[in-house]
């Protein structure tokens, strides 16, 4: 008798098991989809397993499977195993681990091929509208599906729907009134074309330092019977680690294995993507978040089909259904975007390497500023470590200045107009001698918005502009008048008078990249300067756009956040100029330091990548701060150093595992009630060594109306606690007005 394993898809965290009808074993195979009865009505499920039955007493119950869903893929093996480590490593259901390995285009029966798409006509009208209307409750839903908008490039009805639940006949009043266009079929005409237009390139002949980093990573692919399958490719930012990988890659091709290739979605630039494709052409298959459902299921089949052996992409394209896996590489390895924010809560790096194991395929983590989780299983040997320590081109690493914004300012009071801490005269004079040269320069601030705050000046005044659902205030807008949200994308329009006293003038604080591209205009009236950031990239091709125009000189000053910190290779840029290096330091979390070093390290590295030397000026308020002075030397082993004996006093990763659980609720006592019950039980579970952090408020305090406790665990020894949790969570009534869930290897605590 055979027997099928199957879990349906509801969040039970649970197998089931079913009967295969003898018309069915042939089908019925681990990774197809069927259908089961369950309770009285047929659900959709995936087999995990099937197994055979000599002796089936107490199975007499069992019912049969009903049909194999012939149209939908088969998911390989493999990668199911996968799905299951990721369910208990991570702690969420099977289902929402398998539901990770599909992605929604290809699960989803219903085709979007040909469907309309809409997007925003115009952000100012849109605006307009809104604030108009925002007080309105007729309006909501329109207003709804703008702010939807505001953050897609397009969307389809259907998916309108799903998101803000308006229906049809709001998206033709909206189209009614011209504040929505139907994008697509042009878009996705011109972007196929583009694809295609990409002239082929030869390989480089490497320099000694990337020939030794090659010759490592095809031993390993030669070798999978290694133990070891992961190496740390430490290079330089501009030191040819993707000359590394593309040669990596030919190498799997010819040994007939295919290839994953990761890269941080903000960072998925066309420029990325021509890099490969003028290497590999149609072997190449690419999956991103700004395709469509008809697109991303092409590409998905094109894989799946095998007419594509290289699958590039975002986090999700560690799934790609590749037969005969042989290398996943993982761009900017450190990146924070590998980790998924929702449930699966996955680290895309750290399942890379999972996969790399089950597949026995090679798996390389590439890094001009490693993760110290990385490095530390560098530096131990658990991963090798390959080196590249000069920039491929032989152009020297840039030359950083640092400039003491305390002494700015008392030079700005006693010169008025000579310049601000936001312009010292040191960045103002050196962008005049690029411009002067015809150079190009980019203008870093990791904050968007023209304000962090818009608030009361008046002294007995508390007034502060905020979020209601959020505990956080709002982004300020200058030019649309508009405020926004940071946490839940709410929009609202900016009063002109304080609410609370009537004060007639507001007054902002903290300073965004809107606001340093106005006062960049006043100062270089002739530049010709654009900004890159979520508010100015709207539509599919913005960024496309602006990058072109930047690559081919039209413009002088890019001005942007960590948006235009990555991955970008433009030679005629000679400075880039970092308009505050503190935003991110003082933020109480343990990777505050980490994140400042990767920043600035990467942002610096887009300077001087030609042969015109390059130039990077640091403005800061603490220069003799360790993370910055690491940073300005460029020396990542000395930050390694400094960071991990801090961690290690204090057993953090990478010398002890770190898992949050959360709770959240409208009620902010019962949350706190079922949180401080959870991790009573739980303690019980902790092996001695674990330190186990209390619950408290978490930092962001209330998103979306919800109050947010946060309580942590960490050590070494941290499986049983962990296992503990997993069930609590998933499987214990608590109280079902407070939603718990569980950040295994958490990046932040927020
Ligand atoms: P990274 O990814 O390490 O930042 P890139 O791969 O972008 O570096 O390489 C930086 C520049 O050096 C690119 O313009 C690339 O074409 C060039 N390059 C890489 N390897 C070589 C090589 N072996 N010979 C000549 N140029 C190279
Ligand atoms: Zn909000
Ligand atoms: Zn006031």
């Amino acid at each position: 008798m055979l027997i099928a394993q199957v879990i349906v898809e509801l969040s039970l965290d649970r197998k089931f098991d079913y009967l295969i009808p003898e018309e069915l074993s042939a089908a019925v195979r681990p990774g197809v989809r069927v259908e089961v009865p369950f309770g009285k009505s047929t659900r959709v499920g995936c087999v995990l397993s099937v197994s055979e039955v000599e002796n089936f007493s107490g199975r007499f119950e069992l019912k049969p499977v009903l049909a194999v869903k012939s149209n939908s893929p088969q998911l390989p093996e493999k990668l199911l195993q996968l799905g299951s480590w990721m369910a208990d490593y991570y702690c969420c259901s099977y289902e929402q681990a398998v539901k990770a390995l599909l992605p929604g285009a290809v699960r989803r029966a219903k085709s979007n091929r040909g469907k309309r798409r809409f997007a925003l006509n115009d952000l100012a009208a849109a605006d307009e509208f809104i604030r108009q209307n925002s007080s309105k409750k007729t309006a909501a839903k329109r207003i709804a599906v703008l702010q939807t908008l505001m953050q897609e490039d397009d969307l389809t009805a259907d998916e309108i729907e799903l998101r803000c639940g308006a229906t049809a006949s709001v998206i033709k009043g909206l189209l009614e009134l011209e504040l929505l266009v139907i994008s697509s079929v042009d878009a996705l005409k011109r972007r196929k074309h583009r694809k295609f237009a990409v002239a082929p390139d030869k390989p480089r002949t490497p320099t000694a330092e990337q020939q030794a980093a090659l010759d490592g990573i095809c031993q390993l692919l030669d070798h999978p019977e290694w133990d070891v399958r992961t190496g740390l490719l430490f290079g330089v930012t501009g030191s040819g680690k993707t000359e590394v990988y593309l040669q990596s890659i030919a190498h799997a091709l010819k040994l007939g294995k295919s290839a994953i290739v990761l890269v941080p979605e903000i960072s998925l630039t066309p420029q990325t993507v021509r890099r490969f494709r003028a290497r590999f052409g149609d072997a190449l298959a690419v999956l991103h978040s700004r395709l469509s459902d008809a697109e991303r299921r092409e590409e998905w089949q094109k894989i799946y089909n095998g007419q594509a052996q290289i699958a590039i992409g975002a986090r999700s394209a560690l799934f790609a259904p590749l037969a005969n896996l042989g290398l996943i590489v993982v761009d900017e390895e450190h990146e924070n975007s590998y980790k998924q924010a929702e449930a699966p809560r996955y680290s895309a790096r750290d399942v890379a390497v999972m996969r790399g194991k089950i597949e026995n395929a090679a798996v390389v983590l590439g890094s001009a500023t490693p993760a110290l989780e990385t490095y530390y299983n560098a530096l131990n040997g658990k991963y090798k470590l390959w080196k590249l320590e000069h920039r491929a081109e032989d152009s020297p690493l840039p030359e950083v200045r640092v400039v003491d914004l305390a002494l700015a300012r008392e030079h700005a009071k006693e010169h008025p107009g000579a310049g601000s801490t936001l312009f010292t005269p040191e960045l103002i004079s050196a962008i005049k001698s690029r411009l002067h040269c015809r150079e190009q320069v980019i203008l870093f601030l990791n904050r968007r918005g023209y304000a962090r705050e818009l608030a009361c000046p008046e002294e007995l005044c508390t007034w502060v502009a905020e979020c209601p659902d959020c505990s956080k205030s709002y982004i300020y807008h200058r030019s649309r008048q508009m405020l926004s949200c940071g946490l839940c994308g709410r929009i609202v329009p900016a009063p002109v008078h304080c609410p609370v006293c009537n004060a007639e003038v507001l007054r902002t604080r903290g300073v965004g990249t809107e606001r340093i591209e106005d006062i960049a205009r006043r100062i270089f009236p002739h530049a010709r300067i654009e900004r890159m950031d979520s508010d100015t990239m709207r539509g599919a091709d913005a960024h496309e756009i602006t990058l072109e125009k930047f690559r081919r000189g039209e413009l002088d000053i890019l001005i942007g956040t960590q948006m235009i910190a990555k991955g970008l290779d433009f030679p005629n840029v000679t400075l880039v100029g970092v308009i505050n290096a503190d935003s991110g330091l003082n933020i109480p979390d343990i990777r505050a330091s980490e994140r400042t070093f990767q920043l600035l390290t990467q942002v610096a590295g887009r300077a001087g990548r030609g042969d015109k030397h390059g130039e990077v000026i640091i403005q800061t308020f603490s220069p003799y701060n360790d993370v910055i002075r690491y940073a300005v030397a460029q020396d990542f082993p000395a930050f390694y150093e400094y960071d991990a004996a801090v961690r290690q006093v204090l057993n953090y990763p990478p010398f002890g595992h770190l898992i949050a659980l959360y709770a959240r609720g409208e009620n902010e006592s019962e949350v706190s009630e079922v949180i401080n019950a959870v991790f009573l039980k739980a303690k019980s579970f902790c092996h001695a060594s674990v330190i186990a952090v209390e619950p408290a408020p978490a930092p962001l305090a209330r998103v979306k109306g919800k109050y947010r406790y946060l309580a942590t665990f960490r050590g070494e020894k941290i499986s049983s606690v962990r296992r503990a949790l997993r069930q609590m969570v998933l499987h214990e009534v608590w109280k079902n007005s407070v939603e718990l869930y569980l950040d295994m290897d958490a990046q932040t605590l927020i």
